[in-house]
């Protein structure tokens, strides 16, 4: 798995030597070849960043059994994933897949053809609240949660906003679906239209017959609800695997990624 330190030092000394041939010009490329940088970046790093991207990876396919919180040793390859370039790229790369199929479907005249949109993580991002509670590493806090919920100051995620505007436009009808409760609605209301979403058909919250129920069974009774009013379930957009599998299928669901928490 690992090179043996000997091999490691021929490697860099390659490295150095090719680096020299090809810039002959340069008159210390000890200074140009940022060797430091690359001796600090150590085997255990390499191992831990690879185990977590392995972990990462498995949650997003749904192969991990439901967690709890993320493992102790990826919480700072969480943390950087998520403040980087990378969690952005993937959010981008959803918004944009998912955009080239909205605009591939021949929609009917009967204004029936619906996109649902998941809340938390899909179109608002709690970053801030989860960056003061470690990024998925501390267990989750319903109240502490719901002090955040009430701020009603949770950001657009701007890829999914766009997402959303393309769909609108497109002539979807779109419904919102959120585990977030029912006495949550006006605060939910002003957070999206604050973070500039509007003309949603339909904002559907956790009512009193709801609670506790596993979101995939709320989720996928809620949708059933649709069906038998004439919608099209098309597209179906949300962070977690219980947004989007159950029964009521959309023809088409786009998972967003959430290496923060799991729902089942
Ligand atoms: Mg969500």
């Amino acid at each position: 798995m690992t090179l043996p330190p000997l091999k490691l030092f021929l490697l860099f000394s390659l490295f150095s030597i090719s680096f020299s041939h090809e810039t002959p010009s340069s008159h210390d490329h000890h200074h140009v070849f940022p060797r430091p940088l690359i001796l600090e970046y150590s085997e255990l790093e390499e191992e831990v960043r690879l185990r977590c991207s392995s972990w990462r990876f498995a949650g997003e396919a749904n192969n991990l059994s439901p967690w709890k919180t993320v493992p102790k040793e990826c919480a700072e390859y969480v943390k950087e994933y998520m403040t980087g370039k990378g969690y952005v790229y993937d959010l981008e790369i959803v918004s944009k897949e998912a955009e080239e199929y909205a605009k591939s479907v021949q929609l009917n005249e009967d204004g029936l053809d619906a996109w649902i949109f998941d809340i938390d993580e899909t179109l608002l991002s709690n970053l801030p609240y989860y960056a003061a509670h470690g990024f998925g590493l501390q267990v989750f806090d319903h109240a502490k949660f719901d002090d955040w919920v009430v701020k009603g100051v949770a950001p657009a995620i701007e890829p999914s906003l766009k997402l959303y505007e393309d769909v609108l436009n497109l002539g979807y009808k779109v419904i919102l679906l959120t585990g977030r409760s029912e006495q949550h609605r006006a605060v939910t209301v002003d957070n999206l239209i604050n973070a500039g979403f509007r003309d949603w058909h339909q904002l559907i919250l956790r009512g009193s017959d709801d609670k506790g129920k596993r979101a995939v069974i709320y989720k996928s009774e809620k949708r059933s609800e649709m069906e038998k009013d004439g919608y099209r379930i098309l597209g179906n957009s949300g962070d977690q695997w219980s947004d989007l599998i159950g029964s009521s299928l959309s023809v088409k669901s786009f998972k967003l990624p959430n290496p923060m928490y799991y729902i089942s």
